[in-house]
């Protein structure tokens, strides 16, 4: 990976680039920004920097002996560390080798992935990914041993605040006395959650979100086909991240898939040709959990009471505790946006056209009155989930909330 190959950052780039050409480069540093702005990228393309041999002011050679393993990610001075699932057997763990193939393609191939994509990529369970303090014992051996061929060891740990005990521990200790010529990036979209201990002794460099141009730019380059405008609509509404604007991309495809298919299924009477729908998408389980829980608090409907039972039980079942986050993070914008739009400032608002047809007429269900108490209540869930509390109780529990929610009149 070079800079350039990494569309925006260019002051960053500037300021990483220095740090090497000065020979001031800090042995452990902490890459942190919002989910899919390329911190990864901006790691992985600074640490070739470092162990390239021919290198300009600019960038990276690109040729030399260490460029070429890095770009294929297979240098062997190169460790990635990141959270994974335990498919171990017989009480053996599984470690992040186990799962180098995959990392090496979602960085190469995807290029901009979260967590939750990435525990789709690996896993068909929903389970929730963690560096295991298997991954100790690995790290342990990788940084003793003396750097290849490069002047430099690396390694790049993704989503550090995912660490167990032992491995957090292990990674302390790097820290405090890092063997010599030796760098180390964390990188986390989360840095709130990363040890204080771990945090405070690490330089810190923040990526920013991108512009809209580079974001679009950045889809370009990711090989979406799409028209001048609906790139810039989907840029508009990805604040500045790629990932988001893959991922509005994405459930505007579902939603398409889903309403043909249902049409389908509408004019086949035979119910064995009937084809299966693709799974909803955040804003279809926003939509469901809102008007159910308006007909149970305003119309007294206790079938839809059951509906929201089933609403969420699905979503624990289908989705990965990953998965669930970032619903309920979705949620938290939507319900920010029909606030804003329920005291029209249209100017500020960052909604996509079905989002926009829905908060039409809900809109003024959100209001000064409530949505202090909803984001408490979705910070909570969030928290909740994120620790591990049976989600399909935390979830319903948001429902009932919400019927008080939606029955509250604006103060
Ligand atoms: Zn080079």
């Amino acid at each position: 990976m070079q800079f350039r190959d990494i569309i925006g950052h260019d002051d960053l780039k500037r300021r990483l680039r220095l740090t090497v050409l000065e020979n001031r480069v800090a042995h452990a540093q902490l890459f942190y920004g919002v989910e899919g702005v390329g911190k990864m990228r901006l790691a992985i393309a600074y640490a070739q920097y470092v162990c390239c041999e021919h290198r300009t002011p600019d960038d990276s050679c690109g040729t030399c002996p260490n460029c070429l393993q890095f770009q294929r990610l297979e240098h062997p001075d190169l460790h990635f560390v990141f959270p994974i699932v335990n498919k171990g057997q017989s009480g053996k763990s599984s470690v992040c080798d186990d799962f180098m193939a995959e990392f090496r393609e979602a960085q190469l191939q995807r290029k901009y992935i979260g967590l939750s994509e990435w525990g789709a990529m690996i896993s068909r369970e929903q389970k929730h990914l963690t560096i295991l303090s298997a991954e100790a014992a690995q790290i342990n051996h990788k940084m003793s041993l003396k750097s290849y061929q490069a002047d430099y060891k690396t390694l790049i740990i993704w989503a550090p605040e995912r660490m167990q005990t032992e491995m957090a521990n292990k990674l302390l200790k790097l820290i405090e006395e890092p063997p010599e010529k030796t760098l180390i990036i964390l990188v986390s979209d989360d840095p709130k959650s990363i040890l204080g201990t771990i945090l405070s002794r690490t330089q810190p460099v923040h990526v920013d979100t991108l512009t809209e141009e580079q974001v679009a730019q950045c889809l370009v380059q990711n090989g979406v086909n799409m028209t001048e405008d609906e790139l810039r609509r989907v840029a508009h509404l990805s604040r500045g991240s790629v990932l988001t604007a893959l991922r509005i991309i994405e459930a505007d495809e579902q939603r398409k898939q889903r309403s043909i298919i249902e049409q389908q299924n509408m004019m086949t009477d035979n119910a064995k040709d009937k084809q299966a729908l693709p799974p909803l998408t955040d804003l279809d389980y926003f939509v469901q959990l809102m008007r159910q829980a308006w007909l149970v608090g305003n119309k007294k409907n206790y079938d839809a009471l059951r509906q929201l039972k089933t609403w969420s039980e699905d979503i624990a079942k289908n989705m990965s505790r990953d998965q669930q986050i970032n619903l309920l993070t979705y949620f938290e914008n939507l319900i920010r946006e029909n606030y804003v739009y329920n005291v029209r400032q249209p100017q500020i608002n960052y909604m996509d056209k079905p989002e926009e047809d829905f908060a039409k007429n809900f809109a003024r269900f959100i209001h000064a009155g409530n949505i202090e108490q909803i984001n408490n209540e979705l910070d909570l869930a969030i928290r909740h989930i994120a620790q591990n509390v049976n989600s399909s109780m935390v979830l319903f529990d948001l429902a009932l909330h919400f019927i008080l929610f939606l029955k509250a009149k604006e103060s």
